[in-house]
Order: structure tokens, then sequence, then C-alpha cells
């Protein structure tokens, strides 16, 4: 039989067969280090399954005991469909019909695999990524064998692309776990690691790397009988669907509006009346694909892996030479902003001494970590190795053996020249030196440098352990070499690095102060906080700007708002309440009152759907020029650097594909 596997000569696929006559396919794809579903492997992949319906099934049954399927990749499984010709194909006119056609294509073949499944045991051994289309291979397989390891990550995230599991998973997704645990991983595209998976049902078995291959040949000989579903769940999917559907819609409508994002219903529909078959009827298909979101959120994908790919192409510095490794990182400050810089590098692996004047800011923050790594890691080893990775010092030993040293101390240009000429005397002359500051010019800071061109601009933003993005700020001297290895160190905290050129709110605040001071112009106008709280939140932005302005605090909103825009008068509301000391959320008043960080009782909005719209249409505007101009004046690369910037540092609403992209397709009537 081996012989005749060897003649279709697959280039994806190897197979073998053991002594037991279980056949073992790895799927390793070829010059690849991560295995994607290609439009190459998924023609491969037929042509296996119909070997194996030929030759396997219809033969004697003792030719093959059961076959498990695996990969040897280092990134694991598989990281599901190629997305990179999803978002070719996207970029066409046809792109419902083609994307149709794939989605087809492929419920077809899964559907022929649990077949194949259901009359000789099949096994689906993962580590690592296992990922959209790969996740959903595993689930027409019978059987899934979790290899505990840290890498071992179980997710459906195509929502997360405004597309749709369409390969089987909206269908066997709910057969393994449940209808309500189902919708709820595929309508979040959330990530599960093997314990959890294990936990929910999603995988049979879960079992250390070194007796993985035993506990998949136990589940071929013994091939027990497909765990049922509980009497419970299988109400849930029988005569209670429709109740279902109506509590499911319920909460997707709280989180999300049809208009903006049509794949939640959708992936809600295929299950609710075609059971996850997507091609029963093209309806649903078009409503998802052949929306503007759709195409929008590829795009943005494809933005956010480009930065991704910023931080892999700066592997060698300009000069040729690797870097140095960046394992001890200094943090300076351990505010607001430092003490969540240094937990991430922990979270991330990282030793990282942290510095502050305040011993009491230290502590804080030592007493935060543990939180924060247990609420990421379950396992109470890893938990204590990382906290002890976190290096009180506030003398500052940690400069001295420093590979990247992180300034993130008070907003005062005299503080940060000190303590960056104190560091230049102390620290290796590789290591590489950055300030957070939000509005200094970093060639002023510099200047406290005998080596100007040592230091980058390295802007986090806030809440730094949920915002994905780092500005790289190049000032005019400084060196390319450290300004590549900053842009590689964020990449390797898996942050999202987005060069800029130094000037007044780099990008991300240059944007997004107009957007902010004409929402308070638009107070001074008459307009309440809450109706244009509303109007923002409705066109699709995560939160509206005046309650944004209230969460920044309204002094700083003055601060820098005075640094960006010289010429527009200061709205006189924020003047007023900086007056009054109303800051904010940090003092319970700002715009609105709060109480223990929310909001307490809204006055009752005045202003209809149209008006709303409207006022949303004027008050994004500044915002959406503002980033036309910084791409024009050079200070972000490109459109599609500044629609990632802005996406990833103000939450702008994603399924618009970024303010370039949105004011090019101009669709404010379609909303
Ligand atoms: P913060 O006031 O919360 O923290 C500053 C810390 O620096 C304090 O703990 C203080 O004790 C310490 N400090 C002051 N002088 C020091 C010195 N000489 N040596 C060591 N430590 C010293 O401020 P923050 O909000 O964390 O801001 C820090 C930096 O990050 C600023 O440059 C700010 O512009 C920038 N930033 C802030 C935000 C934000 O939203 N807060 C966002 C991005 C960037």
């Amino acid at each position: 039989m081996l012989e005749k596997i060897e003649s279709l000569e697959l280039e994806h696929w190897k197979t073998s067969l053991d002594s037991k006559t279980i056949m073992w396919i790895e799927f390793c794809h070829k010059g690849k280090s991560t295995n994607t579903l290609s439009s190459s492997v998924m023609k491969e992949l037929d042509i296996l399954v119909s070997f194996i319906e030929k030759e396997v099934l219809n033969k004697n049954k003792k030719i093959c005991a059961g076959i498990i399927f695996f990969s040897n990749q280092p990134s694991g499984f598989c990281a599901g469909a190629d997305v990179k010709e999803f978002t070719d194909i996207a970029k066409k006119s046809e792109w419902a019909q083609a994307s149709l056609e794939i989605v087809t294509k492929g419920w077809l073949l899964y559907e022929r695999i649990e077949k194949i499944s259901r009359r000789l045991p099949t096994v689906a051994k993962v580590k690592g990524f296992c990922f959209g289309g790969g996740f959903e291979f595993a689930l027409a397989c019978k059987f899934i064998v979790a290899v505990d390891h840290d890498s071992t990550s179980f997710s459906l995230p195509e929502v997360k692309l405004g597309i749709y599991p369409g390969w089987g998973g909206i269908k066997r997704l709910p057969q393994r776990v449940g209808i309500f645990q189902g919708m709820s991983l595929m309508l979040s595209g959330k990530f599960l690691n093997a314990r959890k998976a294990f936990k929910a049902g999603i995988a049979d078995v879960l079992v250390p790397e070194r007796t993985a291959d035993l506990a998949c040949e136990r589940l071929i000989k013994q091939n027990p009988k497909k765990r049922d579903l509980s009497f419970f769940n299988q109400v849930l999917a029988g005569p209670l669907k429709r109740l279902v559907c109506i509590i499911i819609k319920n909460n997707i409508k709280k989180r999300v509006k049809e208009r903006h994002y049509p794949a939640p219903f959708g992936i809600l529909d295929l299950w609710k009346y075609h059971n996850g078959n997507p091609t029963v009827e093209t309806q649903i298909h078009n409503r998802i694909v052949g929306s503007p979101t759709a195409k929008n959120l590829l795009r943005v994908y494809q933005l956010q892996e480009n930065l991704k790919g910023l931080a892999k192409k700066y592997t060698k510095g300009s000069d040729g030479q690797v870097p140095p490794t960046l394992n001890h990182i200094h943090v300076i400050g351990a505010g607001t902003m430092g003490g969540d810089i240094a937990i991430w590098c922990v979270l991330k692996g990282l030793k990282v001494t942290l510095q502050d004047v305040s011993t009491s800011q230290i502590a804080k923050i030592l007493k935060k970590a543990p939180l924060e790594v247990k609420r990421k890691f379950g396992n109470k080893y890893k938990q204590m190795k990382l906290c002890d990775m976190l290096i009180p010092d506030p003398s500052g030993h940690g400069i001295k053996k420093a590979d990247v040293i992180i300034e993130a101390a008070t907003e005062n240009l005299k503080i940060k020249q000190e303590i960056f000429a104190k560091i230049e005397k102390d620290a290796l002359p590789t290591a590489l030196l950055c300030s957070n500051t939000s509005s200094i010019k970093i060639e002023e800071i510099a200047k406290g440098l005998k080596d100007t061109s040592r230091l980058v601009g390295v802007h986090f933003f806030n809440p730094v352990l949920r915002m994905p993005l780092v500005e790289i700020i190049k000032s005019k001297n400084c060196d390319q070499n450290f300004f590549d290895l900053a842009v590689n160190f964020t990449g390797k905290i898996k942050k999202l690095p987005l060069p800029v050129k130094s000037s007044p709110g780099f990008l991300v605040n240059a944007v997004l102060m107009p957007y902010l001071l004409s929402a308070m112009r638009t107070v001074d106008n008459g307009i309440s906080p809450e109706d244009i709280d509303s109007a923002m939140v409705n066109w699709g932005m995560p939160m509206g700007p005046i309650e944004l302005v209230d969460t920044v605090g309204l002094d700083v909103c003055l601060a820098v708002g005075n640094t960006m825009t010289n010429d527009d008068p200061t709205p006189i509301c924020l003047k007023d309440l900086n007056q009054k000391d109303h800051l904010g959320k940090k003092s319970n008043r700002g715009f609105y009152k709060w109480e223990k960080g929310k909001k307490v009782k809204e006055r009752k909005l005045k202003l209809n759907d149209d008006e709303q719209r409207n006022l949303a249409e004027n008050l994004i505007q500044p915002l959406i020029n503002r980033t036309a101009e910084l791409v024009t004046e050079g200070i972000v690369e490109s459109e599609e650097m500044a629609d990632a910037g802005v996406i990833f540092g103000t939450g702008f609403a994603p399924f618009l594909g970024g303010p370039i992209n949105f004011s090019k397709n101009n669709k404010i009537e379609s909303l």
C-alpha cells in the first residue's frame, strides 16, 4: 500500500505504516515553517482522502488499524487557512463567489474525513497551534489528543477576520462541547491552551509529549465509543434550539451591531438553520463575506501581520551584525506606565530590574505582578519562576548589565535628561536606551547624553497590558542600528512596532487630540457629552471621545492639547473643569461623575439616530484629516501603516479598516 501512496508524490503530507498497521500521516507544509491549509495543501489532502477511501476503507480491514495525523513543525499542528491567499482573493470583485467555492471544497472534504472516521479510528495529535481550518480538521477526526505543552493552543478565530468557520467547525465544535460553550468560543475567537481545551471537552486526552504517541496508539487499538454530549446539551441543541438562539443573539447584540459586524449573527444563523453547512444556500455566506466588514477586517489582519513582519525583518542590524540578545530589561519609573511595562516584559519571560525614586511605587508593582502572572498562567511552577524574574532595584544596579533600558519616569525634561546622563556612564555600550515620553521631543531628552544617537523613543500605550501598539520614534540623529534593535525588541515582547518620525504627538496622539478637542468644542456649543459619546459609539468607536477625555485626565488633555494645537482655541469646558479640579475619572469628577471607576447616572439622549450620525461624521473628520496630513508629511511611512497605527493605538473602529481606508471608501451613508 505504501508504494501506492508514494506514487501519489505528495509534497506536504508524509505517510508511513507501522508494524501495528497504524498509518501515521505527517503534515509538513513544504518550504514553510508553519503549516497552513493553502490551496495546494488542500488539493493534496483531497488526493490523500480519495486514496484512503479507495485503497484503505474498501479493502481488507486488516490493512490499516487506524490513522494518526500529526505535525513536527516547531510552530505546531496547523495555523489554519492561508489568510494571504484569502486576502488576495478579497481584493477581487467576485470575492464572495470565489470564497464560497473555497468554503464548499473544504466543507465537503472534511465531511469525507468525518465519514472515514466513522469506519476507521482517526486521531489528531495536536502540539502547538491548532487554529481555524486546522482545528476544524482535528474536529473531523474521531479523537483529539492534546499535548500538554505551553505552545498548544486551540482556536476558531475566523470571526475576528469578519468571516466564519466554514469547514465544519460550526457543526462539530458544539457537538463536542455543547452549544453555549461552542458558540462562545466561535463568537469570541478565544484561544484555549491544552489544559483548558481538555477541560472544555475539545481534546479527548491530555498527555505529556513523551507519552503522546502511545496515547494515540491506545485510542486506535481500543477505539472507544465517541463521548456523547450531556443530556442537557442535547436538549439545548434539540427541542430548545429556538430559545437558545434567542438568548445567544441577545448576547451578541449587547456587544456588537449587526450592521457593523455581521459575522457573529451569521455564524449563529448557520448553526440554527443549516447545522453549520454553508453550502445549502448562499444568502448567509454573502451576508457575512460580501460585507465591507469582512474585506476591511481581513485587511486589518494583514496590516497587523505587516507590523509583526517589521520586527522579524530587523533580526540583523543595518551593519549586518546579529543584534545582542535582549534578555535583561531595566525599567526606570514604576508608575502607571513603567510598572506595567515591567510586568509585561516579565510575562514575556524576560528578566526585569525595576527602579524608582519611590520604593512604595516599586512595592505596588511587586504586589500587582503575581496577580497578572496568575491571570495569564495556571501553572504554579511557571508563576513562581516568572515572579522571581521581577527584581526591585531602587539604586539602579541593573543599569550596568541590562540589554534594554526603558525610561518611564515623570514627564519632565530635566528629570529625563539627568536620568540618561547617569545611564550613559554605567550602561553597556551595546545597551538599547529608550524613553517612553509622550510629548517631549526625543532630540531634547537626548541632549542629556554625550552620544545623542543612542536614544530611541519607545512609546507604549495605556493600559500597557491591553494595548498592542508601540510607536518607535526615530529622532533626527538616531543610530539606525539602535532604531532597528528597538523594533526588534518590540516584536520580541509581542507588541506591534510602528516606526514614526519625531514630531509632536507622534502619530496616535497627534490624530487623537484634534478629535478630542473637536468633541469638547461641541460640548461648548451645547451638545451633551452623553449625545456625543453615544453618537461615536453607535458609529463604531469602542468608547466615546468625552469619556476618553475623562479616562485620560483633563489635566493631561489640556497640557497635550496646548503643545499640539497652537492656533486653535482651547475648549472652554476643558479650561473650566480644570480650574475646578474636575480632572476626570481619577478625581471622580470630569464631564461625568465617577464612583469606584464607573460612570454614574447619565442624562437622557436628545439627538435622534440621524442627528447622531451627522454629528459622528463631523466629529471624526479632524482625526481622518490629521492622519492623512501625517502621511503626507512623512511622519508615518505609508497609508497602510497609518491605518494600522490608528486602529491599534486608538481602537478606531476596525470594521472600517482605518481612517484612510474609510475616507477612501467613504461608506458613511451605508453605516
Ligand atoms: P507616573 O507619574 O505614574 O509615574 C512616574 C514614576 O516615575 C513615578 O513612580 C515616580 O516616582 C518616578 N520617578 C520620577 N523621577 C524619577 C527618577 N529620577 N528616577 C526614577 N524614578 C523616577 O507617570 P506615567 O503615567 O507612568 O508616565 C511615565 C512616562 O510615560 C511619561 O514620560 C509619560 O509621558 C509617558 N506616558 C504616559 C502615558 C499615560 O497614559 N500615563 C502613556 C504613554 C506614555
